[in-house]
C-alpha cells in the first residue's frame, strides 16, 4: 500500500509531550541507552551495526514502550564505535534512520554512532570560553564558509577545506601576507560566523572534493558535517570542529553556528518524517506539506515537541561547543514564542550568546506573518536581532535588478536608506520613513535588534554587484573605493556590524550570483587579493579598530541614539552625514562627524563654524591619532569617500605649543 503523505484532519496537538531531557543515546562503558519520541508507533526496531554503511546489522533489537509516546531500549557492554540505525512502524514499517536526535553519525550521516562524548574533547577544552561581549551591539561579525576559508592555494593551509585548517598559525600568501586565522586577528572582527556546519545532504563525505555546497539542505541537526573533517566515519567531527572553536576562542574570537531548522533536505525521506509521519511540518489546508522555505517543507516550529526538540539541540550545540551565538537561516519561517524561549534557554547558559536571523520567508507560509519572526515583529523578540535588508541595498543596490545601483554607486535617493541603516532601523524623528525602500517604518525598538551589513554568502559578491552595476561603467579605483565606502557605513553605524568573508579584499565570485553549489574556483577566497587590494583591507582594518575604541558608534539604547545622533536639516543629494554629539556613549571624542559622498564628484561640506575640526577620515586614508586640523565654514569631500572630523580635548595650541 502506496502510504498517503497528505495529513488531512490530523490533530498534531493531541500528540503526546515528552518533557525529559534524555531523548537520543546515553552511554556508558556498562550500557547504551536509547530514547526516542515516536507516539503514533506501533512497534520501534533497533539496528546495531559495525560499518557506518553497507553490511548487515549485527544485531536487532525491539524498543519498548514507555511514557507520553516515548520508546526506550537499553543494551548491556561497552557499544563505544557501533553504529546503529531506527526503525518505526506506524502501521507499516518505515525506512532505517539514524532517528533525529544522532550526535554522531558515520558516512553521509545514515547510521548514527555510539560514542563515549569525553573523547571528543580536545586537549585543554575544559579551559576553553566563550569569548567577552558585554553588548551585542560590541560585536564585529564575520561570515565564512568552512571551506571557502582555506581551499585555494594561495591560502598557505595544509588542511584544505577542513575544520583544521582554522587551527593553523603561521599561513601566509604567496605574497607573504598572512591569511588564516591569523588574518582574522589582524582584521580584529569579533566573531566568526560559519554557513552551515550540521551535518548536510549533497556533498559526499567518501569524495568531499567532488562537489560543493553551502550546507542549507539539513541532514542530522545534532551531529557536525563530516566533508570537513578528516574522517568523516567517526567521532573526528566533533573533535575537530571543537578544536576549531577553541582555535578561534584562543585568538579572543568568538564562533556563531548557522543553523536551519527552518527545513530538511529531504520531505517525505527525512529523518523526521520517517519517524513521526508529519508531525514536524506545516501542512496547508489540504493536508500537503507546506513550503515556506521554498525548499519543499517548513518546520512547524510552534508544535510542542517540535519546540522542544529545537531548543534542546540548540542548547546541546550551545553548551557542547562552548558556542557564542547562533544565526537562524529564514527566521521568518519561526514562530515568536519559540524564538523567545530560544533565548530564555540560551540565557541560562550565557546571556552574551548573539541570537540574529533572517528576519523573512522563501514563500508563504500556512502560519500568519503576525505570529513570526519576520522583521516587523522583532520588537517582540528579546534579545534577537534581524538582517538590514533595507541598509544592504541602499548601500549598493537592490538585488533582484541587475543594473540597480546604490547610495555608494551614486544612486541618489537612497540617503533615507542610509540613513535608517545609520540609526539601525530605530525610530529616529529626523528620518523620513516613507522613503525607505523596504520597511517604510523603523523595526527595531533597540539597535542591538538590527544587523547591518551590505552584503553576505548569498547573491553577488559586494565587489561584483558594483563592478556590473555601476552606469556609466566605474573604472576599477572608483569601484575600490565604492568597496571602502560600502564597508565605512557597515562599520560605523549603530546595531551589530556584519561583513561577508573577504570583502575586505574585494572577494569576487567571478559575478555568480547563487554560488551555493558553484565549484572552488567560485567560491573559493582568493588570498592573494589581499596584496592586490591590500587598500581596502587596511581600510576595513582601521575602521574595525575604531569601532572597537569608540563606543559613540555602537550605543547600546534607541534613546541614546535619539539623544546623541543627529541628522543636518538640509538634503545635498547624493550625501549622508550625521553627528554624534556630547561624548555620546561616553565617547573620549565630544562630537564626532561623519560625511559619506556617494557622488562621483568632490562636494563642498559646509561646516559649523568656530570649530577647530581634527581630521581623523579623509579620502581613502584613517587616522585616529591624525594632527591635521581644519577650520573654516566649508570642506571639500573627494567623491566616493567618507569624511571623518572630531571635536576633542585636544585643542590645536596644545597640539603645537604656543609660547
Ligand atoms: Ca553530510
Amino acid at each position: 500500500m502506496i502510504r498517503d503523505w497528505r495529513f488531512n484532519g490530523v490533530d498534531f496537538s493531541t500528540y503526546p509531550y515528552y518533557g525529559g531531557d534524555d531523548l537520543g543515546v546515553t552511554w556508558s562503558k556498562e550500557k547504551t541507552l536509547i530514547r526516542i519520541w515516536a507516539p503514533t508507533a506501533t512497534a520501534v526496531e533497533l539496528n546495531i551495526y559495525k560499518q557506518g554503511q553497507g553490511g548487515s546489522p549485527i544485531r536487532i533489537d525491539q524498543f519498548e514502550k514507555s511514557e507520553c509516546g516515548a520508546w526506550t531500549i537499553q543494551l548491556n557492554g561497552d557499544l563505544n564505535g557501533y553504529y546503529y540505525t531506527i526503525k518505526v512502524n506506524d502501521g507499516s514499517w518505515l525506512n532505517e534512520t539514524p532517528g533525529v536526535d544522532a550526535r554522531a553519525v558515520g558516512i553521509n550521516g545514515k547510521r548514527g554512532l555510539i560514542f563515549n562524548p569525553e573523547e571528543t574533547n580536545p586537549e585543554g577544552w575544559k579551559d576553553d570560553q566563550r569569548i567577552k561581549c558585554d553588548h551585542a551591539s560590541d560585536a564585529i561579525i564575520y561570515e565564512l564558509h568552512v571551506r571557502d576559508f582555506s581551499i585555494d592555494p594561495s591560502s598557505g593551509m595544509k588542511n584544505k577545506g577542513k575544520y583544521l585548517a582554522f587551527t593553523e598559525t603561521g599561513t601566509l600568501s604567496p605574497e607573504g601576507l598572512k591569511t588564516g586565522i591569523d588574518h582574522l586577528k589582524e582584521l580584529g572582527i569579533t566573531h566568526v560566523h560559519l554557513l552551515p556546519v550540521a551535518d548536510f545532504l549533497t556533498v559526499d563525505e567518501q569524495v568531499p572534493d567532488k562537489s560543493y555546497n553551502w550546507g542549507y539542505d539539513p541532514l542530522n541537526f545534532n551531529a557536525p558535517e563530516g566533508s570537513y573533517a578528516t574522517d568523516s566515519n567517526s567521532t573526528a567531527r566533533i573533535l575537530e570542529l571543537k578544536m576549531l572553536v577553541q582555535s578561534l576562542h584562543q585568538e579572543g574570537i568568538g564562533v556563531i553556528f548557522d543553523v536551519v531548522y527552518n527545513h530538511t533536505a529531504y520531505t517525505r525521506r527525512s529523518y523526521f518524517n520517517q519517524t513521526v509521519p508529519g508531525y514536524y511540518y506545516r501542512q496547508r489546508t489540504n493536508g500537503t506539506f507546506s513550503n515556506a522555505s521554498g525548499c519543499g517543507n517548513e518546520v512547524a516550529t510552534e508544535r510542542n515537541m517540535v519546540r522542544k526538540y529545537i531548543i534542546d539541540s540548540l542548547y546541546y550545540w550551545a553548551t557542547e561547543f562552548h558556542l557564542d551565538g547562533f544565526r537562524f537561516d529564514l527566521m521568518g519561517i519561526y514562530d515568536l514564542d519559540t524564538m523567545n524561549q530560544i533565548r530564555v534557554r540560551m540565557d541560562t547558559i550565557s546571556p552574551t550568546i548573539l541570537l540574529y536571523g533572517e528576519g523573512w520567508a522563501a514563500d508563504k507560509s500556512p502560519m500568519n506573518e503576525a505570529w513570526r519572526a519576520v522583521n516587523t515583529n522583532v520588537s517582540r523578540l528579546f534579545r534577537i536581532a534581524a538582517f538590514n535588508d533595507d541598509f544592504r541595498d541602499g548601500i549598493k543596490g537592490t538585488l533582484s535588478e541587475k543594473n540597480s545601483k546604490g547610495f555608494v554607486s551614486g544612486q541618489v535617493t537612497q540617503e533615507e536608506n542610509i540613513k535608517f541603516g545609520i540609526a539601525a532601523a530605530c525610530f529616529h524623528p529626523q528620518i523620513e520613513y516613507d522613503y525607505v525602500e523596504h520597511s517604510k517604518s523603523p523595526w527595531a525598538a533597540e539597535p542591538w535588534q538590527c544587523i547591518n551589513y551590505n552584503s553576505c554568502h548569498d547573491n553577488q559578491t559586494l565587489y561584483d554587484k558594483l563592478s556590473s552595476s555601476c552606469c556609466p561603467k566605474a573604472s576599477e579605483e572608483e569601484v575600490k573605493r565604492m568597496v571602502m565606502m560600502a564597508g565605512a557605513l557597515v562599520l560605523t553605524s549603530q546595531g551589530i556590524p556584519f561583513l561577508h568573508a573577504g570583502e575586505e579584499m574585494a572577494r569576487t565570485k567571478l559575478g555568480d550570483h547563487n554560488s551555493y553549489k558553484s565549484p572552488d574556483r567560485i567560491n573559493r577566497i582568493d588570498w592573494t587579493r589581499k596584496s592586490e587590494y591590500n587598500e581596502i583591507f587596511r581600510y576595513y582594518q582601521a575602521l574595525i579598530a575604531l569601532r572597537k575604541t569608540h563606543p559613540a558608534f555602537h550605543m547600546n539604547w534607541a534613546s541614546l541614539i535619539r539623544k546623541h545622533l543627529i541628522f543636518p536639516s538640509d538634503y545635498q543629494p547624493g550625501v549622508a552625514s550625521y553627528s554624534l554629539v556630547n561624548h555620546a556613549n561616553d565617547d573620549p571624542w565630544k562630537t564626532i562627524l561623519v560625511v559619506f559622498n556617494g557622488n562621483r564628484n568632490e562636494v563642498a561640506f559646509k561646516l559649523q563654524p568656530q570649530i577647530h575640526w581634527r581630521i581623523i577620515a579623509l579620502d581613502t586614508s584613517i587616522n585616529p591619532d591624525s594632527t591635521d586640523y581644519i577650520y573654516g565654514d566649508e570642506i571639500q569631500v573627494p567623491g566616493i569617500s567618507m569624511l571623518m572630523l572630531v571635536e576633542d580635548y585636544f585643542s590645536p595650541s596644545m597640539q603645537f605649543g604656543e609660547g
